[in-house]
């Protein structure tokens, strides 16, 4: 009893232990706090932006969107979707409704999201064909990277992990809300993506909390890293946003009503993925200055900008705003692109602290 005593410790502090531990222990622990800057029911915090909602879909009609909501597809066009390399999807729209075609590769959005509310409403197609994993297969790629399964489960078994609402070969979902083929059902998805620091190691994974017809299908689970078939892929250093992607795996899947809200320091700026092609074009030697030169590189589906001057070279990638002009991150610098009428790349404007200088393509 005495012992007791004497190695007891404030509630407090073991309240403090409790949590430092939960905190390295448990990657999913919320990290939002209360700002401090304010008094509890300070007069002066920012109100919540007003908005309207928009409205709620039926299985006839689909819903509108919430009014700061970035719609990407409402029936009219594929303008917001492309295929992967950024070429025109071969989806089809019929009677306002988006459908895969198979064989023609998934397709994905030009604009890129991080952090980000989801919402997608899909059908299975009519009659239902095939079984297990080849009934009704499509997928929600969240970044491209983190497949939410899309699939026909209306009376149809397959493996857990593979489950419509699961995160494909991570996480089941909790329950199967599916509807019957030909109905409409819905994901409202809320997606925090996977942090790194400078050196691109992991500091916090990719979480996820979906709504299966309304119904809690995954709780704030932390991915173990993207997600494919058969193995279980580790986390490697990505961009903070990435397009979204939708599959074809083979089945005439329907999607309809698709918008998406970023979220937190992500919704402070636009950026997009445009085609290789474009992002071909503007590749090449720029001359500032007789001392000052950039050459603009692509690797993969990005764009980077090589500063070249005597006895010094350093890059920065690169990210579109529109699609002639592109912005740094780390540092205050922008390069937009001329291109003449017949669709040649002349010049550019290169954008540094507030200078601008024109630099004619060279090579
Ligand atoms: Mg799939």
């Amino acid at each position: 009893m005495k012992n007791r005593t004497r190695f007891s410790m404030p509630a407090v502090l073991l309240q403090a232990f409790a949590f430092i531990a939960m905190a390295i222990v448990s990657p999913g622990v919320c990290l939002a706090q209360p700002d401090s800057g304010y008094k509890t029911h300070d007069w002066n915090r920012p109100r919540p932006p007003v908005l309207d909602p928009g409205t709620a879909s039926t299985q006839e009609m689909p819903g509108r969107a919430p009014s700061d909501a970035t719609v990407l597809f409402d029936g009219k066009d594929l303008n917001q979707w492309c295929a992967i390399d950024g070429s025109p999807t071969k989806w089809v729209i019929k009677d306002g409704i988006m459908e895969c075609v198979a064989g023609s590769g998934m397709i994905r959005t030009f604009q890129n999201f991080g952090d980000c509310q989801l919402h997608v409403e899909w059908a299975a197609p009519v009659p239902p064909m095939g079984r297990s994993q080849g009934r009704g297969n499509s997928g929600v790629f969240l970044m491209g990277l983190y497949e939410i399964q899309v699939l026909d489960n209306y009376q149809n078994e397959t493996y857990a992990d593979g489950y419509a609402g699961g995160v494909y070969g991570e996480f089941p979902p909790l329950v199967n809300p599916a509807r019957p083929p030909g109905q409409w059902q819905t994901y409202d998805i809320v997606f925090a993506r996977a942090r790194f620091d400078q050196k691109g190691q992991l500091l916090s994974p990719a979480c996820l909390t979906l709504l299966y017809n309304g119904v809690l299908a995954q709780n704030d689970v932390s991915l173990t890293g993207p997600t494919t078939w058969m193995v279980r892929l580790p986390y490697t250093p990505q961009p903070d946003k990435l397009p979204l992607a939708l599959q074809d795996h083979g089945n005439p899947v329907r999607y309809r009503n698709i918008w998406v809200r970023e979220l937190g320091s992500d919704a402070r700026q636009k950026e997009f993925t445009y085609s290789d092609a474009l992002l071909d074009r503007y590749a090449g030697l720029y001359r500032v200055t007789p001392l000052l030169s950039i050459e603009i590189l692509r690797r993969d589906r990005q764009l980077y900008m090589k500063i070249i001057s005597p006895g010094s070279e350093h890059e920065h990638a690169l990210f579109a705003e529109s699609r002639t002009k592109f912005f740094a991150k780390e540092v205050d610098s922008s390069i937009t692109f001329q291109v003449n009428d017949r669709g040649i790349v002349e010049s550019l404007d290169f954008y540094m602290g507030g200078d601008t200088n024109r630099a004619r393509k060279i090579k």
